[in-house]
């Protein structure tokens, strides 16, 4: 007899949640976990975070869903409000980070062909990048470990080296269309792309006619500090990925664009059911507006820097066992030597009341809430050293 009905696909630690408030969960036996990994950088307010508790209960009583046969005033709000406070004129609603990235590619592809360009499809993506499981986005991100078994895979896209600007020149041709990029690679490890690199980027993509698509699906929404990763660098994309923290856990992915790169897509040319529906922009509006107030931004920083001095300090405290403290903003990630197992240390961590995500290169990724106050840096660093002292 099989043990769950459940597609076995993903591989759960022994813990179930019942219940969750602010940075806290708490399982079936009420054990309570500080929650520093917040559903892989989705609940950036936490776990049932009372103001959107309210805008949640409110729409449900008025209207859920309605079809993108009719005008959608929810939807209209989200895109205005996110097209004034980001480099964006349109935005495309959809329900995931793979759906955005899978809308973005498409994007690309219809810009030149509408120039009648048709021959320049090709998308220069980097190793160890993740872009979600659609085919599309698998194809991009070309990791061996996600393609086996699923061939054949979708054709036009080129892999460069990350943080190598040579490598990316050198892919060039009269068939490149675009340069997609995750930032700062979050499954991969927190590797962070540096400014110049960036901004090369976006120089390459100015001289060669090209796109430059941002996934700022792990990065986005004021993990970084800033509304949008691209902030962070200070370079504008001209299409960016949008998911994880933008509904905060409720599910919504977004294509954001500028009137240019977006002007090949025309009526009919992409499509969604649930996407843009008034519940999930009502949540993203909120989110949007939240972020944007009472000095947010800031507040992430403050406490970026906080628990970057924290960590700094660990490592000093730990030296055989963390070797790399890396990231931007509330993404962070301890690189661990490799005689220790990433995974046996989350384990430990969740054994002792504390979550957090395992990543590759044995990283431990450190993404809590955005809302943390300095009591939970405290008790972070508190049930770290308390775990590490087992190694
Ligand atoms: N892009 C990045 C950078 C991600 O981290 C993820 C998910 O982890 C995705 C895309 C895919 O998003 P989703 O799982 O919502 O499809």
């Amino acid at each position: 007899m099989i043990k769950s009905n459940i597609l076995p696909i993903h591989n759960r630690l022994d813990i179930k949640f019942s219940y969750g408030k602010g940075v806290y969960l708490y399982d079936v036996n009420d054990k309570k976990y500080l929650d520093f990994g917040s559903g892989i950088a989705v609940n950036i307010f936490g776990h049932c975070y009372p103001k959107l508790v309210k805008i949640l209960q409110d729409q449900s009583e008025k209207l859920w869903h309605v079809s993108n046969l009719y005008q959608i005033s929810e939807l209209e709000d989200f895109a205005q409000n996110i097209t004034k406070n980001t480099f964006a004129d349109y935005v495309f609603l959809c329900n995931s980070g793979s759906e955005a990235i899978e809308s973005g590619i498409k994007m690309v592809r219809k810009y030149f062909y509408s120039k009648n360009k048709p021959e320049k499809n090709r998308i220069i993506t980097f190793k160890g990048a993740f872009h979600g499981r659609t085919m599309a986005a698998i194809s991009a991100s070309q990791n061996p470990k996600y393609l086996e078994g699923f061939s054949p895979i979708l054709e036009g896209f080129d892999q460069a080296e990350f943080n190598n600007i040579n490598s990316v020149a050198k892919l060039i041709d009269n068939r490149t269309a675009a340069i997609l990029i995750e930032p700062i690679q979050g499954e991969q490890g927190i590797r962070v792309a540096n400014k110049k690199f960036i901004n090369d980027l976006r120089r390459l993509a100015d001289q060669n006619d090209l796109l430059l698509f941002f996934d700022e699906v792990q990065c986005g929404v004021a993990r970084t500090g800033h509304l949008y990763a691209y902030d962070y660098y200070d370079v504008k994309p001209d299409i960016i990925a949008s998911a994880k923290g933008l509904g905060a856990g409720f599910p919504v992915g977004a294509c954001l664009a500028t009137k240019e790169a977006a002007s090949g897509m025309d009526i009919g040319s992409h499509g969604t059911t649930y996407g843009g529906n008034p519940i999930a922009t009502k949540v993203a509006n909120f989110v949007i507006n939240e972020v944007l107030e009472n000095n947010f931004l800031q507040k992430v920083q403050e406490k970026s820097n906080l628990l970057q001095k924290k960590l700094d300090l660990l490592q000093q405290n730990f030296p055989k066992i963390i070797i790399e403290v890396r990231g931007v903003g509330l993404m962070l990630g301890l690189k661990i030597n490799e005689k220790y197992s990433n995974l046996d240390i989350v384990k430990k961590l969740a054994k002792n009341g504390l979550l957090t995500i395992p990543a590759a290169e044995n990283v431990i990724r450190i993404l809590p809430p955005l809302i943390i106050e300095d009591n939970h840096i405290e008790e972070f660093c508190q049930l770290m050293e308390k775990t590490l002292l087992l190694f």
